[in-house]
């Protein structure tokens, strides 16, 4: 590759919000490059269910097939992790450990890393009856004995509203227990069961049959949903003071999903939703913009 080149678009990410950018830009005909330094949290789905037009589909056949079509339309793919991006002068200069590369515009597509709580087992089940997203997973506890486990008031909001679409059988397990007497009230008033305490382990053979705390309780279950957030893979961008919302963590961006910083795009969770349709929506909107500006240069 020409090191010396100045790229239309550099494309940081290949989880679906980048993979449709990069996809919508080479079929421009213009010259870009994706970044990825592979295994994102995309990968981590095994099963999803609310992609238009796919029945079921894994996440990593996303992703595998979203390569090959992004590299097909002359998208130019390099392995690497980003520890910088800088402007100066008009042009972005995008630093993997290696390399420097020059772009006109750049797309952030870097997703975050899941929080997984350190509990026995825990993998075995994960992201089948083990999961961490209810806009993703909800819909498989339907009638399910369901369990959560968190650490803040926002996993008993989670319970209710998971009793209220999913499942009358639900418990919900609590690290801390700073929860408010209202809260409590209103759980018992909604026929969920509150456990405080530490969990230990996961148990059953195909899927998970129960979860055994460190006190020994052990609480039958058929699906787990770990409520424990995840981090937003941001490091770095942090030298561009870019704007961001009030929650101090998602980004500023505008209809066109461009940062407070000229030419800079974000999409995917990084801007607030975490979707694979949104993000990849919002990949296709961004690359849309992309290309009007390129034309008016
Ligand atoms: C278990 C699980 C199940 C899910 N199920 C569903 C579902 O059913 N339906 C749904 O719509 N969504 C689901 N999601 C959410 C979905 O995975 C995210 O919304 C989606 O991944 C966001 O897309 P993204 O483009 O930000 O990509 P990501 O998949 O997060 O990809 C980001 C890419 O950027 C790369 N990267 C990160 N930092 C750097 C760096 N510094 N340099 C270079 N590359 C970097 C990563 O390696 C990765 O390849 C699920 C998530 C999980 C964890």
């Amino acid at each position: 590759m020409d090191k010396q080149r100045i790229f239309d678009c550099i494309i940081i990410g290949a989880g679906p919000g980048g993979l449709q950018a990069a996809i919508y830009l080479g079929r421009f005909n213009r010259s870009v490059l994706l970044i990825d330094r592979g295994g994102g949290r995309t990968t981590l789905a095994k099963n999803i269910e609310n992609f238009l037009a796919q029945k079921v589909i894994s996440g990593q056949e996303i992703v595998d097939i979203g390569m090959e079509q992004a590299a097909s339309f002359g998208v130019g793919i390099v392995r690497g992790v980003v520890g910088s991006v800088r402007k100066g002068r008009g042009v972005f200069e995008v630093s993997t450990e290696h390399e420097m590369y020059q772009g006109k515009f750049v797309v952030v597509s870097t997703g975050g890393k899941e929080n997984i709580p350190d509990i026995g087992n825990i993998y075995k089940f994960f992201a089948t009856s083990v999961v961490t997203c209810i806009d993703c997973d909800g819909y498989h506890f339907t009638g399910k004995k369901s369990l959560i486990i968190g650490n803040s008031i926002r996993s008993a909001d989670l319970a209710m509203g998971m009793r209220e679409m999913y499942s009358k059988d639900m418990t919900l397990v609590l690290c801390t227990d700073k929860l408010p007497d209202d809260y409590k009230e209103e759980l018992k008033d909604e026929g969920i069961r509150l456990v405080v305490g530490r969990p230990k382990c996961f148990h059953g053979r195909e899927t998970v049959e129960s979860l055994e705390m460190e006190d020994g309780t052990v609480i039958p279950c058929e699906m787990v949903m770990s409520h424990f957030g995840f981090k937003l893979n941001d490091k770095f961008l942090d030298g561009l003071n870019l704007k961001k919302e009030s929650d101090k963590r998602t980004y500023q961006v505008n209809r066109h999903f461009e940062s407070s910083l000229q030419g800079l795009y974000i999409v995917g969770p990084l801007s607030g939703h975490d979707q694979v349709v949104i993000a990849a929506g919002e990949g296709a909107a961004a690359a849309l913009d992309i290309k009007k500006r390129l034309l008016e240069m």
